[in-house]
C-alpha cells in the first residue's frame, strides 16, 4: 500500500471508461486515499452532474417538476453501475435526495450528492472502504475548516492498515449539516486529506498535462513546467493559468506537501511538480500568463492625491458592483485604476463609479500580461529584454504593474494585441 493521497477530478470521472482508466491507475501501486470528483462532461454540450443537481433544486424551488432531470442524473449513476458491473444498491440514497429536493431545504446537502454517489460506487469496484466526509471535515462559523477538530475525527475514522475512497468537495458544519466549498471544491478535499493524514504528497489527476509556461491554447510552443514553487502557481493562476482551486495551494504550501498534477489519461508523463517555496532554488523564468478584460481609469485634476475622499468613494463603488481592483497608481495630479471589467460595464457606470462631474476622466482597456519567475521582479537585464521584444513588434506599454511580489513582471498592453504580445514574448523569453 502507497500512503499517498490522489484525487480524480469530473473528467476523470465522466465515464465507465475513464472510471477503469482510473481503477487502474489507483492500483497499480495500491494508493491509500483516493479522493473524487463528481462526474463531469463526457462531450461537448454535455452537463456535469453538479450542474444538473443544481438546476433540479432550482427547477424545484421554483415549484416546477424536476422529474425528468432527476431521472437523467440517476440514469448516469446506472449507467456506471452496470458498465461496471459494480454490486451496490443506490436506491435509498436516490430515495433521501429526492425528498430532499422536494423539500429544498438543503441546498449544500443536494449538490454535494454528485460527489457522495460516485465516491460510493467507485469504493464497491477498487473493494476500498468508503469514508464520508462529513464524518471528519467540519468547518467553523467563519466557513474555514477547522483543522484541529477535522484531525481528530479523521484519526477517529481510519485505520492505518486500510485503503479508503473519500467524496470530495464537503464537509459539515458545526451542526452537522452538509456543507459544500465553492466550485472546484474537491481539489481543497484532496489537500486537507494530505494534511490530516501527514502525507507529503498530493496526486492530483486531471485532464491536462500539468502547469504549462503559456496557456497551450494561445500558443502551440506551450511546454509543461516540470516543477515549480507555490508562490509561482498561485501568481499564474490568479492572472488566469487556473487548473486548480486556489484556496487548495495555500493549504499544501502551509503543510509542506508537493502537489504533483497529472493527466490521468497520459500515464506515462509525470505532469508538474508544485512545491513549497524553500525548496524551489531556480531563478529562471516559470511562465507567461495574462488576460483580457482590464480597464485603467485615469484621472486627473489638480493636487487630486490629497483629495483622499475622492479615492475612498471610487474604490467603495468599484466594491459595490463587485469590481476587482487590480492596482491604483496615485502621481501629484492624477490617479489611476486598473479595474477588472469583462462586460464594459465601468464605460457604462463611470459617472456613478466617480461621483464628482468636473474631472478629467479618460478609460482605456487594456489586457494584462505577467512574465513569472522567482525574483523577475528584481531582474534588470530581463526586464530591458522585455522591452526591446515588445518595440520589434511595435506594441505600446500602457501600464506597468508593480506588485509587492517579487516573482512577477506585469506589463497592460492594448486588448487587440494581446495574443501577438504573449506569443511573441514567449518566443523571445523561454
Ligand atoms: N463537482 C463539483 C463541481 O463541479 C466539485 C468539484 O468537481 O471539485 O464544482
Amino acid at each position: 500500500m502507497n500512503s499517498i493521497v490522489c484525487k480524480f477530478g469530473g473528467s476523470s470521472l465522466a465515464s465507465a471508461e475513464n472510471i477503469r482508466i482510473v481503477a487502474n491507475i489507483i492500483e497499480k501501486d495500491k494508493k491509500q486515499f483516493v479522493v473524487v470528483s463528481a462526474p463531469g462532461k463526457r462531450f461537448d454540450g454535455d452537463i456535469k452532474v453538479t450542474d444538473l443537481l443544481i438546476s433540479c433544486y432550482k427547477l424545484s424551488r421554483a415549484k416546477k417538476s424536476f422529474d425528468d432531470l432527476f431521472n437523467k442524473i440517476r440514469l448516469r449513476f446506472e449507467e456506471l453501475i452496470y458498465a461496471l458491473k459494480v454490486d451496490i444498491d443506490l436506491k435509498s440514497d436516490f430515495d433521501n435526495l429526492y425528498d430532499e429536493l422536494n423539500n429544498c431545504q438543503n441546498y449544500d446537502y443536494i449538490l454535494s450528492r454528485g460527489e457522495y454517489l460516485t465516491a460510493k460506487i467507485i469504493s464497491k469496484l477498487l473493494n476500498y472502504n468508503f469514508l464520508d466526509a462529513k464524518d471528519f471535515i467540519v468547518f467553523n462559523k467563519k466557513n474555514k475548516v477547522n483543522l484541529v477538530r477535522s484531525k481528530k475525527l479523521f484519526k477517529s475514522c481510519i485505520n492505518k492498515e486500510l485503503c479508503y475512497v473519500i467524496p470530495g468537495f464537503y464537509g459539515k458544519d458545526e451542526n452537522n449539516k452538509i456543507k459544500v466549498f465553492s466550485r472546484g471544491g474537491s481539489d481543497i478535499t484532496g489537500a486537507i486529506v494530505a494534511v490530516l493524514a501527514n502525507l507529503q504528497k498530493y496526486e492530483n489527476f486531471t485532464d491536462v498535462d500539468g502547469v504549462f509556461d503559456i496557456d497551450p491554447r494561445k500558443c502551440k510552443k506551450a511546454e509543461i513546467i516540470k516543477m515549480l514553487s507555490y508562490k509561482e502557481m498561485r501568481v499564474l493562476s490568479s492572472c488566469g493559468a487556473g487548473i486548480l482551486h486556489q484556496d487548495c495551494l495555500e493549504i499544501l504550501d502551509k503543510n509542506d506537501i508537493v502537489l504533483n498534477i497529472r493527466n490521468t489519461f497520459k500515464i506515462g508523463s509525470s505532469g508538474s511538480f508544485i512545491l513549497p517555496n524553500h525548496y524551489v532554488k531556480n531563478k529562471s523564468l516559470c511562465g507567461i500568463t495574462g488576460e483580457v478584460g482590464y480597464v485603467i481609469i485615469n484621472i486627473e485634476a489638480l493636487n487630486i492625491s490629497r483629495n483622499n475622499k475622492l479615492l475612498q468613494r471610487i474604490v467603495s463603488n468599484l466594491n459595490s458592483y463587485n469590481k476587482e481592483i487590480k492596482r491604483i497608481i496615485e502621481g501629484v495630479d492624477n490617479i489611476s485604476l486598473i479595474v477588472k471589467d469583462d462586460d464594459s460595464f465601468i464605460e457604462e457606470k463611470i459617472e456613478d463609479i466617480v461621483g464628482v462631474t468636473n474631472l478629467n476622466i479618460s478609460l482605456k482597456r487594456v489586457a494584462l500580461i505577467s512574465i513569472v519567475g522567482l525574483q523577475v521582479k528584481e531582474n534588470r537585464l530581463l526586464q530591458n529584454k522585455i522591452f526591446d521584444s515588445l518595440g520589434k513588434i511595435s506594441c505600446r506599454v500602457l501600464a506597468i504593474v508593480h506588485t509587492n511580489q517579487d516573482i512577477s513582471f506585469t506589463i497592460g498592453v492594448e486588448e487587440n494585441k494581446f495574443e501577438e504580445t504573449l506569443n511573441f514574448l514567449h518566443d523571445r523569453l523561454f
